[in-house]
């Protein structure tokens, strides 16, 4: 979103238009308005609970954080929150927290418009990012150099039926890259398209992520479909469009906003 004063600070002449100085305010009492939301919200959902230490009353000191007079602080979430599924302690995961038991993802009551983040992670996870494509951008070029063949000098005009089935390997590499409509027979369904995976996998994929598992199937063959949609996700992972991260026998499909964008 792009906020008034950003907009105010790239062109002085929108400061003196009186719209947007309105509009400048509005935008101040809105997030002043959220502010108390906020802290609303907070003492509600704290109100019925303790500290285990001495008690006392709790307030919300940070993302994921509560804390008490006597000093202690902790996530209200692992000690308050039990999964509705099993009645089970909660544990947190890197953009989530689940059921200690079954590992269903259970939403947090001590959360406000804001997701569990564990900033350190992320960070040492784009970093090992960055460094990945570096290294495969160093070994595509290398790879491009060494295998560069001398300067082509054309003598006279190619044709391409001098080479025995040049023309019809063509085509056939053309038709793969086009779309495949979702009402073609089966051999068409059983031609892998990577864009199709990549646009479904997309139009399914909320903000705050989803299981491996939880992607609705494209193909009628499961193990199939399981294959390609992995296969996409390495392939959007190496983009970066989403992060990939190893969640017992399933994996968190996390989409990559920010990164996604750039
Ligand atoms: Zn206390
Ligand atoms: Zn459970």
């Amino acid at each position: 979103m792009i906020r008034i004063d950003d907009l105010a600070l790239k062109d002085e002449r929108l400061v003196h238009r009186p719209l947007v100085g309105a509009m400048a305010r509005v935008q101040g009492h809105m997030t002043d308005f959220k502010e108390c939301a906020r802290a609303y919200y907070f003492e509600v959902v704290l109100s019925p609970h303790q500290c285990p230490g001495c008690g006392g009353r709790l307030r919300m000191t940070g993302l994921s954080q509560c804390s008490c007079a006597c000093g202690r602080a902790f996530d209200p979430t692992l000690e308050f929150q039990r999964s509705p599924c099993c009645g089970a302690k909660l544990v947190r995961q890197t953009y989530h927290y689940a059921c200690s038991r079954c590992h269903e993802v259970v939403p947090s009551h001590f959360l406000f418009d804001e997701r569990v983040f564990d900033k350190e992670y992320f960070r040492e996870m784009m970093q090992e990012h960055r460094r990945r494509a570096r290294q495969e951008r160093e070994e595509i070029k290398r790879f491009l150099t060494e295998s560069r063949s001398g300067t082509l000098l054309l003598t006279e005009e190619p044709h391409l039926e001098l080479l025995d089935g040049f023309v019809q390997d063509l085509d056939a590499f053309i038709q793969i890259h086009q779309d495949i409509p979702d009402d073609s027979g089966f051999e068409a369904k059983s031609t892998f398209s990577m864009d199709r995976y990549r646009s479904h996998i997309l139009s399914c994929l909320p903000t705050e992520g989803v299981r491996f598992s939880d992607i609705a199937q494209v193909d009628e063959d499961i193990r199939r479909d399981k294959a390609w949609r992995f296969i996409t996700l390495v392939f959007m992972q190496n983009d970066r469009v989403v992060d990939l991260v190893q969640e017992g026998d399933n994996i968190w499909v996390q989409r990559l906003q920010n990164e996604a964008h750039a």
